[in-house]
């Protein structure tokens, strides 16, 4: 049951809500990566629940971030998206969330900084407990149990009883998000992030890094400019102090989606009220299916990922449904093409939306074209695959006309070794030392210093 609210009237002006469209019209398409709960009266209490919780952000955070897209999109800033591939809820504890956090912050500095620009960040938490699987069942020694679908629907032991899809886990998903983003919130406010402060993110190990006396010149660069400003107009500089940090994650899990998606008393429409920026994985990204009729009718800006089988008309096509009234901020595409392809992949693309003259944000996700398995059997990331898309990216947007805003990372804050190469070279042989992910391999801190870097670099030449 959704509680009444009173609706906002639509401001004179303003586009209508999408037609013959509901939070639960995609019940009408065929929803692929959806697990199948066996007890249904147990799935139905799990939304019932879900539906009366309070939300986890507000329509205002979400009509702030879609302004900052649309500033990104016209190149006067420059988003930065990032987080685990799966979060878990073991994970769920402040280590590891103030970790992520110190990093994302670190790598928006040497960002700002470099690029001379506002970087709009945006985390990959608080609610990335959904994944989509190629295969629906994994086999070891013989036994065969359905497939780890995130922590959202099933546990990730290899136990026919932990497979099972258990609704409850969605109302633990939501407070576990409910916990991420009040402890990332109360950091914030207590003067975390603020830039007169970069010691509040060292990480204990940024000493031996061989980025450290990079990462200090960036810090160092900055503490100049603001006692300098400071100095000229005799205050503390404004805003400096508290930065914005925005949530997202790949709205895979429909019933979940639908559960949180709210009507307010202030704003008209429909909004996903369980994070700022949902997406739409490559997997489900169908024009007839149902993760696209959920977001086409949302208020949020979305992303959508975009894989190196999507053809030049089939994305206009996708634009059309989900953009139809070319509104400031609505739209991101990530691509995700793998180092190999992308020269070949891309340019298509962006020469049809800039020729049909789309407004769009384009973001590049370098880890999702370039997973493999070393010959151990563990999945894995080059850093030179993920460096080469990201350089070829910058390349390819140059050469159409177009422009690269943004970049969209699966990283930790913790010293992991999952993807081999970087500053310190790590080999397929030290992925066994601190192997953590249940899904993808992720960039560690230093790694993740390193794409920041790099990204300026490349930008600055
Ligand atoms: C992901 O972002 O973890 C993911 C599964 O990406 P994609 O949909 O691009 O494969
Ligand atoms: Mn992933």
């Amino acid at each position: 049951m959704i509680l009444p609210t009173q609706q906002a009237e639509r401001p004179v002006g303003a586009v209508a809500l999408p037609e013959n469209w509901m939070p639960d019209s995609w019940r009408g398409r065929e929803a692929l990566q959806q697990p199948s709960y066996p007890d249904l009266t147990a799935l139905q209490a799990a939304l019932d629940e879900l539906q009366r919780l309070p939300p986890l952000v507000t329509s205002w955070e979400i009509l702030a971030l879609r302004r900052q897209i649309a500033d990104a999109q016209e190149g006067r800033a420059f988003l930065l998206q990032g987080g685990d591939c799966a979060e878990s809820f073991a994970d769920c504890e402040s280590g590891t969330i103030s970790s992520r956090l110190k990093v994302l912050l670190q790598m928006s500095v040497v960002l700002v900084h470099g690029l001379r620009r506002p970087v709009v960040r945006v985390g990959r938490f608080a609610g990335q407990y959904a994944k989509p699987r190629s295969a629906d069942t994994e086999t070891r020694d013989g036994v065969t149990l359905p497939t780890y679908r995130g922590d959202f629907i099933n546990a990730p032991e290899f136990e026919a009883a932990a497979r099972i899809p258990d609704p409850r886990r969605m109302v633990r998903g939501h407070a576990r998000s409910a916990m991420t983003m009040n402890f990332i919130r109360a950091l914030i406010d207590g003067g975390f992030a603020d830039l007169h402060h970069p010691e509040y993110w060292d990480l204990g190990w940024v000493g031996h890094s061989p980025l450290a006396e990079e990462y200090q010149r960036v810090v160092t660069g900055i503490g100049d400019a603001l006692r300098f400003m400071e100095t000229l107009s005799g205050t503390d500089v404004h805003n400096i102090d508290r930065v914005d940090f925005y949530t997202s994650h790949e709205a895979l899990l429909l019933p979940y989606e639908e559960a949180l998606t709210r009507q307010v008393p202030r704003h008209w429409g429909w909004f996903n009220l369980s994070t700022h920026f949902p997406w739409i994985g490559v997997r489900t990204a169908a024009l007839d299916g149902a993760h696209v009729e959920y977001m086409r009718g949302l208020r949020n800006p979305i992303g959508v990922k975009v894989g190196p089988t999507t053809k030049p008309d089939e994305l206009l096509r996708l634009i059309d449904i989900l953009d139809p009234n070319q509104e400031p901020g609505r739209l991101t595409l990530i691509h995700r093409m793998g180092a190999a392809q992308i020269a070949d992949r891309l340019p298509p693309l962006l020469q049809a939306v800039a020729r049909e003259g789309r407004r769009v944000l384009w973001v590049c996700d370098p880890m999702h074209g370039n997973t493999e398995s070393t010959a151990s059997g563990l999945k894995t990331r080059r850093f030179g695959n993920i460096r080469s898309e990201l350089e070829q990216a910058f390349d390819a947007h140059q050469a159409a006309g177009t422009r690269l805003g943004g970049v969209h990372l699966e990283l930790t804050g913790d010293d992991v070794t999952e993807c081999t190469g970087g500053a310190r070279d790590l080999t397929d042989a030290d992925l066994a030392r601190a192997y953590r992910s249940q899904v993808d391999p992720r960039l560690n801190y230093e790694q993740s210093l390193e794409i920041a870097m790099l990204i300026v670099r490349k930008h600055q030449q």
